[in-house]
C-alpha cells in the first residue's frame, strides 16, 4: 500500500495468483478501514497544495509518468501477462493505451478553460471557473488492471483532485507498478494514495461514507456498480460508473461475410471475451449465415488457449473458476435450448493447462432470447450467433437489453450505417471497426452500463465542479 507517499509492507497480507499456472507470484498487504481512512485523511491533507500548483506543474508531472510507463513497458507486460493472464502481445498493448491517459491527460490539464457570460445588467458580469472536485476515491476492475487505473488517476490528478485507489484483490501488483511510477514521477505525497485489500467491501463503505471523499470512481459489474452509488447517495457525493455490457455485433448482408467474421474472431476473443465491450450477441443477417459462419469457426479452431508467455498462444486463462463456471453454464444452457456447438464448449484441460482456469475458444449459432447468453454478460471466449432477417427487427434485437455500453455494425451502406448508428441505444458504437477506443475517445455507457465518460475531452470534466462568480461593477 502507498499511503501518504510511504510503501506499507508489514501487516496482515494476501496472496497472488497466476491465473495460468495456478501459482503464488506475490503477496500484497490487507489494507483494512482503518487503512482506507487514512489514505483519505492523507488526500485531504495534500489537497490544497495539489490544487495551487499550476496546471503547468500537474501536466509535467503527468508526462514524467507517461514516459516512466512507456520506457518500463515490455516489465509492465510480463507482470500482467503474469497476474492477469492475457497474452504477452496484448498486454504491450494495454501498456502503451494506460501510457496514452497520462499523456492525454498532461495535455488537457492545460485545458481546463472557464467562460465569461453577458449578464442582462449593464452592472454585472459572470465569470465561471473549473475547479477540482476534491478527494476522489477510485475503485478499478482486474481485467484492464493498468489501463483501467490511468483512465481515472490521469483527469483526476490533472484536475488537481488527490485521490485514493483500490485495485481488484486479483491484480494488487500491477496497481503497486503503477504507483511506483507515480512515485518516481514525483507526484507529492498524499496526491495519488493506493490501498491494497483481499475484501473489497469494508473498504467500499469507508469511500462511499467518509465525507471528505466528493468523488466516487468505478469500473466493475453493474450490481457492485448500483450498490455504491447507492452507498454514496446520501452524502450526494459524484459517482462515475463503467459498468457491464451486452455489446451487439450487428452484420447486415451487404457486408462481406468474411471480413465481418475476422472481426469478430478478433473482438471476441481479445482478453479471453473479459471486456465490457466485447460482443455478447453476434446478429447475423440469414443470407449471409453460412459463409460468415465458416470463417468464424475456421478462425476460432486455429486459436490456441494457454499461457500468455507463449507468443504461440492468442487465448489465456479467465480470471478464476467461478468465470469458468458461468461460462460454462451459459453454454450448457444455450445447448439445453436448442444452440448449435460448432466449436470448443469445454473447459481445457490438457497439456499443464488443467492448473489455470482456461475455456476453449466457443462458437455457437441459432442463439435465442429465451437462453441465458442472450441476456447475461458472459466475460468468457463464446461467440454467441443469433441470425435475423430484418433490419428493424435487429435493431429491437440489439436494444433489448438493460445494458447500453458498446455496439458493432458492419454494413457497405451509408445509409443504413447511419440509421443504425442514430437508433442504437449504446454509448460507443463501432461501424466496420472493431476498435473504437482510444484516450482521446470519450467512453462510457447508457442505460445501466454507467454514468459519466472516461478519456476525451469529457474525461476531465467528470472531476471538475463549475463555479459561477456575479460581478456587480
Ligand atoms: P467482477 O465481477 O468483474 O470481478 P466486480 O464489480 O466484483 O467485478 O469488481 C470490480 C471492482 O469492484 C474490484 O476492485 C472489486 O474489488 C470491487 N468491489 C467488488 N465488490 C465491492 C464492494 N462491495 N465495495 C467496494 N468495491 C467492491
Amino acid at each position: 500500500m502507498y499511503i501518504n507517499g510511504e510503501w506499507l509492507t508489514d501487516g496482515p497480507m494476501f496472496p497472488v495468483f497466476n491465473p495460468a499456472t495456478g501459482e503464488e507470484i506475490g503477496q500484497v498487504p490487507d489494507g483494512t478501514q482503518h487503512d482506507a481512512t487514512r489514505a483519505i485523511e492523507a488526500a485531504e491533507a495534500a489537497l490544497s497544495s495539489w490544487k495551487a500548483e499550476t496546471a503547468y506543474t500537474r501536466s509535467d508531472l503527468l508526462y514524467r509518468a507517461h514516459q516512466l510507463m512507456l520506457s518500463q513497458q515490455r516489465e509492465l507486460a510480463e507482470l500482467m501477462t503474469r497476474e492477469q493472464g492475457k497474452p504477452l502481445k496484448a498486454s504491450m498493448n494495454e501498456v502503451k493505451y494506460a501510457a496514452d491517459f497520462l499523456l492525454w491527460f498532461a495535455e488537457e490539464a492545460k485545458r481546463v478553460y472557464g467562460e465569461t457570460i453577458p449578464s442582462a445588467r449593464s452592472d454585472q458580469r459572470f465569470l465561471v471557473q473549473k475547479q477540482p472536485i476534491g478527494v476522489v476515491a477510485a475503485v478499478t476492475p482486474w481485467n484492464y488492471p493498468i489501463s483501467m487505473l490511468t483512465r481515472k488517476l490521469g483527469p483526476a490528478l490533472a484536475a488537481g483532485c488527490t485521490t485514493v485507489l483500490k485495485p481488484a484483490e486479483s491484480t494488487p501488483l500491477c496497481a503497486i507498478a503503477v504507483f511506483k511510477i507515480l512515485e518516481e514521477a514525483g507526484f507529492p505525497a498524499g496526491v495519488a494514495n493506493l490501498v491494497t485489500a483481499s475484501d473489497p467491501k469494508p473498504i467500499g463503505v469507508v469511500f462511499c461514507t467518509h465525507p471528505v471523499v466528493r468523488k466516487l470512481t468505478f469500473t466493475g459489474s453493474t450490481a457492485v456498480g448500483k450498490h455504491l452509488a447507492q452507498a454514496s447517495a446520501p452524502q450526494l457525493k459524484r459517482v462515475s460508473m463503467e459498468l457491464g455490457g451486452h455489446a451487439p455485433f450487428i452484420v447486415y448482408d451487404d457486408a462481406d461475410p468474411v471480413h465481418a467474421a475476422k472481426g469478430v474472431s478478433l473482438v471476441k476473443f481479445l482478453n479471453t471475451g473479459q471486456a465490457c465491450i466485447s460482443p455478447n450477441r453476434i446478429f447475423v443477417q440469414r443470407r449471409i449465415l453460412e459463409p460468415f459462419l465458416e470463417t468464424l469457426k475456421s478462425r476460432v479452431d486455429a486459436l490456441r488457449a494457454g499461457d500468455g508467455m507463449d507468443p504461440a498462444n492468442s487465448i489465456g486463462p479467465l480470471i478464476n473458476e467461478a468465470a469458468v463456471d458461468k461460462v460454462d453454464r451459459q453454454v450448457r444452457d444455450a445447448i439445453d435450448k436448442g444452440a448449435t456447438l460448432l466449436a470448443g464448449g469445454a473447459r481445457l484441460t490438457d497439456s499443464g493447462l488443467d492448473k489455470g482456469c482456461f475455456y476453449d475458444a466457443t462458437v455457437l449459432t441459432n442463439v435465442s432470447p429465451d437462453m441465458l447468453i442472450y441476456r447475461e454478460e458472459t466475460f468468457g471466449p463464446i461467440a454467441a450467433v443469433v441470425p435475423f432477417d430484418d433490419e428493424d427487427d435487429v435493431i429491437a434485437m440489439a436494444n433489448d437489453t438493460r445494458y447500453g455500453l458498446a455496439a458493432y455494425v458492419y454494413t457497405q451502406n451509408l445509409a443504413r450505417a447511419l440509421r443504425t448508428f442514430e437508433q442504437l441505444q449504446f454509448g460507443i458504437i463501432g461501424i466496420n471497426d472493431i476498435n473504437p477506443t482510444s484516450a482521446a475517445a470519450p467512453f462510457g455507457g447508457m442505460k445501466e452500463s454507467g454514468l459519466g465518460r472516461e478519456g476525451a475531452r469529457e474525461g476531465i470534466e467528470e472531476y471538475l465542479e463549475t463555479k459561477l462568480g456575479g460581478f456587480s461593477i
